[in-house]
């Protein structure tokens, strides 16, 4: 393919610092990986900030399948443009930049043609853990640098501060994605299931499109904070009444939790022809009750981040709404210990890497 080969770097490959892990069971630690060269079409971005996301831990633990080690995941970066190929048009030294979690795709399939190339058909090249076109193994943003091709990079909008812009690009369109494709907005009863990265984000984005929005937690532990965060009711799934009281009235809900849930007392929520959006990713199935399905025509639906297009309409969406995430920024020695916090769902709300600590 022509594509392949206008990309392929001429120059050396560079070093970066980074944190990564060198089996399931290992903790975190310092490493270095090479980035490639910048080819005519690529973006060398300084890394600043690097969210932590549940994904980053499922992955790198082996929870999905199979690792590529030493895994160095992270897949919410934002940085600012060290030096641009010679064929990039987008974007100049100096720009303030992100990247989420895909870094290509194969451009050519129906989705990918109709701009969902995270829906791409023979699958996108994932920031971390993926084979790239070069064939190298892709490493993520727990690092100083990464080398992007300049169609897979976001513009992060002046009114973002970088810091608490990174989760954006994971949890924010992860959220915003299927809030915008199932129409939640003024009218619309929606639920968030779980406040954690993505859920805290899934408040304030629906809350910003106008629906009205009910957070289920675990506990009422979090309760000021979630409406503070924007919610308008907030619900313990550990009380058997709250499924009494909102049985039936939601036209929405998002599951964002990482662990298995029971689905079925979460869709007797909904009203008829509601729908159950999945975007939590545990590695065990998650059982569906059909009769929770077919008595009120209910959907259970599942849906993946976001298109590079819906990933910046999000970040300016969230600029002009004055929408960020809540965050707690480590150093990179802490990541170990704020993986644990995440475990235990002590994390408010997400946990961010200062890059410079690398
Ligand atoms: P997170 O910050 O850890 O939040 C998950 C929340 O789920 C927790 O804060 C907790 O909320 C709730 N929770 C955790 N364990 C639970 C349990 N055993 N039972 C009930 N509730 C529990 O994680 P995240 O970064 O938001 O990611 C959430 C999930 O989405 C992960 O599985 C991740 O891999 C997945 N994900 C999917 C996509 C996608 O494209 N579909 C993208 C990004 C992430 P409460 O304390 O409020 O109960
Ligand atoms: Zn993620
Ligand atoms: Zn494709």
């Amino acid at each position: 393919m022509t594509e392949t080969s206008t990309r392929a770097p001429s120059g050396e490959t560079t070093s970066a610092r980074a944190v990564g892990a060198h089996a399931a069971d290992a903790p975190l630690e310092a490493l270095e990986v090479q980035r490639r060269a910048v080819g005519p079409k690529d973006v060398r971005i300084d890394i600043r900030f690097c969210g932590i996301c549940h994904s980053d831990i499922h992955f790198t633990r082996g929870e999905w399948g199979d690792v590529p080690y030493p895994a160095v995941p992270g897949h919410e970066i934002a940085g600012v443009v060290a030096e641009v190929g010679r064929e990039v048009t987008k974007f100049a030294p100096g720009d303030r930049v992100g990247v989420g979690c895909m870094v290509d795709s194969c451009r050519e399939c129906e989705n990918c043609q109709a701009g969902d190339e995270q829906y791409c058909i023979p699958g996108n090249t994932q920031t971390y853990g993926s084979t790239d076109r070069d064939g190298t193994i892709t490493y993520g943003g727990y690092s100083d640098h990464v080398v992007v091709d300049e169609d897979f990079v976001l513009r992060i909008p002046d009114g973002l501060e970088l810091d608490a812009a990174a989760p954006l690009l994971c949890a924010g369109v992860t959220t915003y994605s299927p809030l915008r494709h199932w129409e939640a907005g003024p009218g619309t009863r929606v639920a968030v299931v779980g406040l954690g990265g993505l859920g805290h984000l899934a408040v304030k984005i629906a809350k910003a499109m106008g629906a009205e929005v009910i957070v289920l937690s675990q506990s009422l532990r979090k309760k000021d904070d979630g409406l503070r965060l924007g919610a308008d009711g907030y619900y313990a799934t550990s009380d058997k009444a709250t499924f009494k009281e909102l049985r039936g009235s939601l036209d929405l809900i998002i599951n964002t939790v990482s662990a298995g849930v029971d689905i079925g007392r979460i869709l007797n929520l909904l009203k008829k022809d509601g729908t159950l959006v999945n975007v939590g990713a545990p590695p065990e199935p998650l059982p569906v009750p059909a009769f929770g399905l077919i008595m009120q025509r209910r959907s259970f639906a599942g849906s993946l981040i976001g298109s590079i297009r819906e990933t910046q309409e999000m970040l300016d969406f969230c600029a002009e709404h004055g929408i960020a995430a809540e965050i707690e920024v480590i150093p990179a020695s802490q990541v170990n210990e704020a993986w644990e916090r995440v475990l235990k769902s002590d994390v408010r709300y997400r946990f961010v890497i200062d890059s410079s600590t690398l």
